[in-house]
């Protein structure tokens, strides 16, 4: 059964391999940015930011030279911006301990930021054809099927069982265009909801399509809850500059840029958040002057929706402390496009761009009316 397996999955994987840019050389350090890109990333997507980072990167010492807010800001819309950072760091001990060069070795690949077991496998088997199975969701979901496992596919009895496959499976030599086989496969028919066993070239070995169990497999826990996430933040403009500042390093978003704001607190409407968070991360005494819009906004399993506000200055705002910010500036409207932003304070700006610029200029200008209509409001997903 091994032998036709691989046969079956090689042949179709020759006919229907993709052509993604990073498949044409194989060069460990395009490996390597694809891979971390496309977790959480769709294709068309990852394809688009991979050249350009390519574009602008070509190799390991330009990433490790480059400044942190550059690596950010062409990251921006990707979102998982950890992932960004630990590529920064990862890509200085590279340029300091491997040469400016990928390591093959799946067990120092680990070492390295942000490189977890999957990502390491991947490169050493993508990149360097070394004998490593490589088990993201894809191939989970189409063991589960192929051998019909029906444990939870969060316990450790299941995990235990895809390593034995995958293992078992792996052809001596080829895990480059196997384990690609494999990862197409799960990406192309063998997907969550409705796969197409009847393209599927391993069809004639899979036991959940023989049981009629393939709807079921893997057996999932029961979905988490979305958490809702109320959140308020404020536009605040002096001598037509907007105050933005930069979030510290070790937090969900570190080192992007945002107005400030934050969560609200028991009992506490939006208007009243913003300006407790004024005082509290800037020192800054300031009056909401008006609602922009609200923008709601999902990640993994939260549900934020942040409510926008104009704000007004009541008094000195020269000295802004820092006690939520790694630093604080004051930047013309038309430099904003210089910064990243997280995926919720981003929608805000493009929303006012389109519907509201005279806002950026002055925020208060249109005291009391909302940025387009008060029942509209700005959704998106990712980060
Ligand atoms: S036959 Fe269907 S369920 Fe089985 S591996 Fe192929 S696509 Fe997946």
């Amino acid at each position: 059964m091994k032998t036709s397996i691989e046969e079956h999955l090689l042949a179709w994987f020759r006919q229907t391999k993709r052509d993604l840019p990073w498949r044409r050389t194989y060069d460990p350090y395009h490996v390597w940015i694809s891979e971390i890109m496309l977790q959480q990333t769709q294709m068309d997507r990852g394809v688009e930011y991979f050249r350009r980072w390519i574009a602008r990167f070509p190799d390991v010492t330009a990433v490790a030279e480059a400044e942190e807010q550059e690596i950010l800001k062409l990251w921006e819309g990707l979102g998982y911006y950890a992932r960004a950072r630990n590529l920064y760091r990862a890509a200085k001990v590279m340029k300091e301990r491997h040469a400016g060069s990928i390591p093959c070795d799946y067990q120092i690949l680990r070492t390295l930021p942000g490189i977890g077991p999957y990502t390491a496998a991947a490169i050493a088997s993508i990149a360097c054809n070394q004998n490593v199975p490589v088990i993201d969701a894809n191939v989970a979901r189409i063991f589960a099927r192929l051998f019909d496992l029906d444990e939870p596919n969060k316990g450790s009895l299941f995990r235990k069982k895809l390593e034995q496959h995958a293992l078992d499976l792996l052809p001596e030599g080829k895990a480059r265009i196997f384990n690609q086989a494999l990862m197409d496969l799960g990406g192309l028919i063998c997907t969550p909801k409705n796969p197409s066993c009847e393209q599927c070239p391993l069809a004639h070995a899979c036991l959940a399509l023989l049981r009629g169990v393939v709807a079921d497999r893997p057996v999932t826990g029961s979905r988490q809850k979305t958490i809702v996430i109320e959140m308020a933040t404020g536009i605040l403009a002096h001598a037509g500059r907007l105050f933005i500042q930069q979030r510290l390093a070790d937090d969900i978003w570190g080192g992007l840029w945002e107005f400030p704001g934050g969560r609200l607190e028991e009992g506490e409407t939006p208007e009243q958040a913003v300006v407790r968070e004024y005082e509290e991360e800037t020192g800054f005494a300031v009056k909401v002057c008006g609602y922009i819009t609200t923008v709601i906004h999902h990640y993994t399993r939260y549900k934020v929706v942040l409510h926008c506000f104009a704000c007004r200055a009541e008094g000195d705002v020269n000295s802004p402390k820092r006690e939520a910010a790694q630093q604080n500036r004051w930047v013309l409207p038309a430099e904003l496009a210089a910064y990243a932003f997280p995926a919720g304070h981003r929608k805000l700006l493009e929303h006012m761009r389109q519907y509201c610029p005279d806002r950026l200029i002055d925020p208060c200008c249109r005291s009391g009316a909302a940025c387009m209509n008060e029942d509209q409001s700005v959704s998106g997903s990712g980060n």
